[in-house]
């Protein structure tokens, strides 16, 4: 048996099954736990967890796709800036398919605009290096994952005194969503499995204002399918204790404390910032924004570009998605008009996204 093998043994996944089964059995009301982070749902969609569960354990997916959670108005500013002449666009590649109000960055390479695929911020310093004459923006999205390698990228563009070097920012935080959410009574989330790798970054404690505060237990959990059941079973038997605590079945990744080199380098280069969250809207202090010191790079601040008027994909209903009040077969347009080909929206794009993952797995 192999090191990944023994995480996805079908008895264990199994006997996790038979074990939540027996916990919930007679149970009048369902329990609902959101999880928050786009690969757990990839991953419930891929090993059929839902399948697996009683009626009784309710899975629904949050806004844990950083590609997803980017609105319409961050793709058009960064096809205004992919417009200007002497510009390179460099972005992990997920975001060229992601439609803007009416255009994306794919269209916009077609029609000329020089758009490349990196696969870190680091490349993209390089370009910057290689190509002093043109001035390269990096699209800095993601959570706390990426926001600390995208940090140490302006402080390589600072050591190497780039001045054409930028990063166009839409950085966010996990936690304070997730108090939000919870506090919605639409959704009446009993638990949340927390991201296993924001939570390598941020470490396990930072829910503990969720589960102490807020008395919503908190799992945070790997992405294995013996890992994914294992992190139900223990919200099953905090909800049925009528307790509410952080636990962490993810201890081969995540510490309570989680990376604090890692959370230095984002202190030092980014601040909290408000930020617009696709379909919740504008979130107090869940943003990252690049700090004063650092200005100078952010894109935002220092190139001034005329952004076109904001437009909503009509009948996409990826804001509901994100908030887990619908599921993609909720949507008119699944799998019929948007496909992952011909994304609609930017829920069927993402690798992570809930509209890719059921199009792919759940079928
Ligand atoms: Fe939007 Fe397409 Fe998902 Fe419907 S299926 S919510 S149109 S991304």
């Amino acid at each position: 048996m192999n090191y990944l093998d023994e995480f996805r043994d079908r008895q264990v996944v199994l006997g996790f099954a038979e074990r939540i089964r027996g916990l919930v059995e007679g149970r009048t009301t369902p329990m609902t736990f959101m999880e928050i982070c786009g690969t757990h749902t990839m991953a419930i969609y891929q090993y059929g967890i839902r399948s697996l569960l009683p009626a009784e354990v309710r899975l629904i997916s949050g806004p844990g796709c950083p590609v997803c959670v980017t609105p319409n108005g961050y793709v058009d500013r960064a096809i205004a800036l992919a417009r200007l002449p002497g510009t390179i666009i460099a972005t992990f590649g997920d975001m060229v398919r992601v439609p803007g109000s009416s255009t994306s960055l794919m269209e916009e390479r077609a029609r000329g605009a020089d758009i490349r695929i990196v696969y870190s911020p680091l490349d993209a310093v390089a370009l910057a290096a290689r190509n002093p004459q043109l001035r390269v923006i990096f699209l800095g999205v993601g959570f706390e994952t990426t926001a600390p390698t995208i940090a140490g990228s302006i402080l390589a563009a600072e050591q190497q005194g780039l001045a054409n070097y930028f990063v166009l920012t839409a950085h966010k935080t996990i936690p304070v969503p997730m108090q939000i959410l919870a506090d919605d009574p639409e959704l009446r989330i009993d638990g949340y499995l927390c991201p296993a790798h924001v939570s390598a970054i941020i470490g396990a404690n930072a829910y503990r204002p969720l589960a102490e505060k807020q008395g919503i237990p908190c799992v945070v959990t790997g992405f294995e399918s013996t890992d994914v059941m294992q992190g139900v079973e223990m919200l099953v038997r905090q909800v049925l204790a009528g307790e509410s605590r952080v636990e962490n079945q993810y201890r081969r990744v995540v510490t309570a404390e989680g990376n604090v080199r890692a959370q230095a380098v984002l202190t030092r280069v980014f601040t909290p910032c408000d930020v617009a969250w696709r379909g919740i809207g504008v979130i107090p202090g869940s943003g990252l924004r690049i700090a004063e010191p650092y200005a100078r790079y952010d894109a935002e601040r220092a190139i001034p570009v005329a952004v076109e008027a904001l437009r909503e994909h009509r009948g996409c209903l990826c804001g509901e998605i994100l908030k887990g009040k619908v599921s993609p077969f909720d949507c008119p347009l699944f799998a019929t008009t948007c496909t992952p080909e011909a994304p609609v929206g930017a829920c069927m794009v993402s690798s992570e996204g809930t509209c890719a993952a059921a199009y792919k797995y759940g079928r």
